[in-house]
């Protein structure tokens, strides 16, 4: 069985309203990716290239594979995600033909987003000196070659996302390539409560539980770590008793206690 059996086009079933915040970030998605997938002719009308690849760099966490999958599905796109570690493991001596195959797959089933995660793991300027068999340089080459001879009228866009946007291969990142940069941030106060809300829209909540206070007490959460304090709030809740019907605060306050913050300051990466 060939490995090259291995791309997987899937339909996400993301919406927008399932990310919480980021509305500028989605704003920008659509204009830089479903605008091109769904009014290709409105940019040759005003004689204007659309963004080829898109880069959206920030922190673990923060919603980025979210946010590609959200904009492939509210653009009626097909959806190729790609881990770059993969690219090189799963793909053993043949990551070239994995990159060619990838895209291949994208233009037979176009309209197609291909979302590259960890990118950095294959495009590092860093790796690409260890010459290490020099894989990894080839394998930029071909991802270039690639998104060089994509057609504005072939209907795939290219989304990468990087928590190292500092060690990117500069080629990767010139005009044609992906020249449109996204950060997506550690979500502020009013972000963690858009988020608290994401992911406690199906929970019971008691009546003593203030999703504005937790938001308060949570600075330096990113939107997984809200997750993983919601779901711990239910299962604590959950533990104490299986008949419980609500989650109640105290739970909440325990699960936070659990559940460190993403994002401190000795381990941030300046971008
Ligand atoms: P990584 O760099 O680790 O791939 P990422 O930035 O791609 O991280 P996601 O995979 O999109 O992060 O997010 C992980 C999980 O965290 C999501 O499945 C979701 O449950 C939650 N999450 C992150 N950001 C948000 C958000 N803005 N709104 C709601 N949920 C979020």
């Amino acid at each position: 069985p060939s490995a090259l059996r291995e791309v997987l086009v899937e339909v996400p079933n993301v919406k927008w309203d399932d990310i919480g915040g980021l509305g500028e970030i989605k704003q920008e998605l659509k204009e830089a990716v479903e605008w091109p997938l769904k009014y290709p002719e409105k940019f040759q009308k005003f004689g204007i290239r659309p963004p080829k690849g898109t880069l959206l760099y920030g922190v673990p966490g923060t919603g980025k594979t979210l946010l590609a999958k959200a904009v492939a599905n509210e653009s009626e796109a097909n959806f190729i995600s790609v881990k770059g570690p993969e690219l090189l493991s799963k793909w053993v001596g043949e990551s070239e033909a994995g990159i060619r195959e990838i895209f291949r797959k994208a233009k037979q089933t176009a309209p197609t987003v291909i979302f590259f995660d960890e990118i950095d793991s294959i495009a590092s300027s860093r790796s690409n000196q260890d010459g290490d068999s020099g894989v990894t340089k080839r394998v930029v080459n071909q991802l270039l070659t690639e998104m060089d001879g994509l057609e504005e009228l072939e209907d795939v866009a290219i989304i990468a996302a990087t928590n190292r946007p500092d060690i990117i291969d500069a080629g990767l990142m010139r005009p044609g390539r992906f020249d449109r940069h996204i950060k997506v941030d550690v979500p502020n106060e009013e972000g963690r409560l858009a988020i608290f809300k994401v992911h406690t829209q199906d929970m019971p909540l008691a009546d003593d539980v203030s999703l504005e206070r937790l938001a308060k007490e949570t600075e330096g959460y990113v939107g997984a770590d809200i997750e993983a304090v919601c779901r711990e709030a239910a299962m604590l809740t959950l533990r104490d008793n299986m008949d419980s019907e609500k989650v109640s605060n105290k739970f909440f306050k325990e699960a936070i206690e659990k559940v460190k913050p993403s994002k401190s300051e000795s381990d941030m990466v300046q971008y």
